[in-house]
């Protein structure tokens, strides 16, 4: 059975679902978004780093060359006449150790110790070449093993004589080769097939990478390179991702409950209820009322039946309530008010045919019912006798009875429908003096077997007798319970006895069909034609 609390509550399971994905969408995408940039700053960082490197390196080396060039032509010059310009020299360029002058393969003036006669070759064994080079090796004078560099530029085609200068690289490493831990842990600078590594001297070759990454920059200047290793931007923001957990859970929390307040209105029944609208999945049936004494059909009651492709028959015992609560009442009584008048050929042209709509009291606020009735119903002037069946489920306010009245004045009759089942059906008989009062079918069921119930319904029949109301019991399926009230001066019956509600299309067909009044034979309950 479909009940209010489970359609409600399978709505609410959905919008929930809807809402955790949203959460955990946006939980998900934070951390990889977090994980990309953090990974693209890493980079970045590798990038700026190998290229300041690579940047102080050149403009130190770019004085050198300076140097170099006043120097080349001099070579050959007698050390005593050039000393004092190698020291004054060496001594300005701070990063320069020493600075030597080569002339047919022997070094002859040092700015360190003056006038020498030592064969390059013996202090280093790549010298002299032809060609200009650098070079990292380890200093064989002055501080044993310590590593420098070396700038050989030789001035004669043969490249037996030239100016070589030795820079203090080890200084220099401290300064620049210092890694950046954890992103940097290592760096080095490779000339000519040496490397230089921070805390390693020069060594051959670069060290095995053991699950670590290498970025290289070589200079555009010099041929140098400056290589970093480390765990590698990927996997350094991966590490890092645990300290986003709680950004992340956050912002995925917090989507969680905007997606709550963005699908009340769209993830509801309400919203069902308009796309049924919009969609004629109502569809209008209506249950002939029936004079007690002659069984001539008097009238009918419009009832609303939803058929939902998505859900199947939902009963207006679950979404008139639920219309009434979520303000879509109004709507749903155009509708019925509307289809009933396109539909009114259907039904007997005679003035004392009723037709009898339900509406929410709620409806007759700001005097909306009497707005929409007068614009579909009283303006194209039908024949037929308007009733509208009041339901007491709240206390009525004054401006809503004096809306009733108008109605009325307007010419519709007043039902108070289910009276006896609210509680505050005495205040309406005398807020609104109603023309009928609807007995429910839960008193009409009780007649001969709840003591208790059947006594309310006398009570109500007196009530009607005694206040000149007219009477409709609804809900009449024995033939006992048709007798007792036809006994007790009920005017009119409504019920399976005589007939379920119908599709308002067969109603003609049904009428035609009833040749002579249903015989009263059977005593059992008469099942429903339709949901
Ligand atoms: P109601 O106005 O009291 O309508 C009578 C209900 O009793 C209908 O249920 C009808 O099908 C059912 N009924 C008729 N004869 C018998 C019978 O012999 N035995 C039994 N057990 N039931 C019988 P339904 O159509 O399911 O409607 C339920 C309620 O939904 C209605 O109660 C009414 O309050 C509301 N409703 C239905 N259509 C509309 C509508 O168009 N507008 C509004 N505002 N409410 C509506
Ligand atoms: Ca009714
Ligand atoms: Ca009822």
């Amino acid at each position: 059975m479909q009940t209010v609390q489970r359609i409600i509550k399978s709505y609410r399971r959905r919008r929930v679902i809807v809402c955790a994905l949203v959460a955990l969408f946006v939980f998900v995408l934070t951390l990889i978004f977090r994980f990309i940039s953090e990974r693209n700053l890493n980079h970045h960082r590798v990038s700026a780093f190998t290229h300041h490197a690579v940047y102080t390196l050149e403009r130190l080396m770019l004085p050198l060359v300076a140097a170099r060039n006043e120097l080349m032509p001099l070579v050959g010059t007698p050390c005593n006449d050039i000393h004092p310009q190698l020291r004054e020299l060496a001594a300005s360029l701070q990063t320069v150790r020493s600075i030597a002058l080569i002339r047919s393969g022997t070094l002859y003036c040092s700015s360190i110790f003056g006038q020498r006669d030592v064969p390059i070759h013996q202090l280093h064994p790549d010298l002299p070449v032809s060609v200009p080079i650098m070079m990292l090796t380890t200093d064989q004078s002055l501080l044993k093993n310590r590593p420098i560099l070396i700038m050989w530029s030789p001035t004669q085609d043969d490249g037996r004589s030239g100016v070589m200068i030795a820079v203090n690289i080890e200084l220099l490493s401290n300064l620049m080769l210092e890694p950046q831990v954890p992103l940097i842990t290592s760096v080095s600078l490779s000339v000519h097939g040496k490397h230089l590594v921070e805390g390693k001297g020069v060594i051959d070759s670069l060290p095995p990478l053991a699950n670590e990454k290498r970025y290289q920059r070589t200079s555009t200047l010099f041929p140098f390179t400056i290589s970093v290793t480390g765990p590698g931007a990927s996997r350094l923001a991966l590490q890092h991702l645990p300290s986003q957990l709680p950004l992340a859970l956050m912002l995925g929390l917090l989507s969680g409950v905007i997606a709550w307040f963005a699908t009340a209105s769209r993830m509801s029944f309400s919203r069902e209820i308009n796309l049924g609208l919009n969609g004629h999945e109502f569809e209008l049936f209506c249950q002939p009322l029936l004079n007690a004494h002659s069984r001539e059909c008097v009238g009918v009651e419009i009832l609303l039946r939803w058929f939902n492709p998505r859900q199947g028959w939902i009963s207006p015992e679950v979404f008139i309530p639920i219309a009434e609560e979520q303000h879509l009442i109004a709507p749903l009584t155009r509708y019925v008010v509307n289809e009933t008048q396109r539909q009114l050929s259907l039904f007997p042209n005679d003035p004392d045919f009723h037709i009898g709509m339900n509406a929410a009291p709620s409806h007759l606020r700001h005097g909306e019912l009497l707005n929409d009735l007068t614009q579909l119903w009283f303006n194209k002037h039908p024949t037929q006798q308007l009733t509208i069946e009041l339901t007491e489920r709240d206390a009525l306010q004054d401006v809503e009875a004096a809306m009733v009245h108008e109605l009325r004045r307007k010419g519709a009759k007043i039902a108070i429908d289910d009276f006896g089942t609210g509680n505050s059906s005495l205040s309406w008989l005398e807020k609104l003096h109603p023309d009928i009062l609807k007995i429910d079918k839960s008193f009409t069921g009780a007649i001969g077997t709840d003591a208790v119930n059947s006594t309310v319904t006398d009570m109500i029949i007196a009530l009607g007798k005694r206040l000149n109301i007219e009477l409709v019991a609804e809900g009449v399926e024995t033939t006992q319970q048709a007798h007792y009230l036809r006994q007790q001066g009920v005017q009119t019956l409504q019920g399976y006895l005589f007939a379920a509600p119908m599709p308002v299309k067969d109603f003609p067909a049904w009428l035609a069909g009833r040749t002579s009044p249903p015989s009263e034979r059977h005593n059992e309950h008469v099942a429903p034609l339709m949901p």
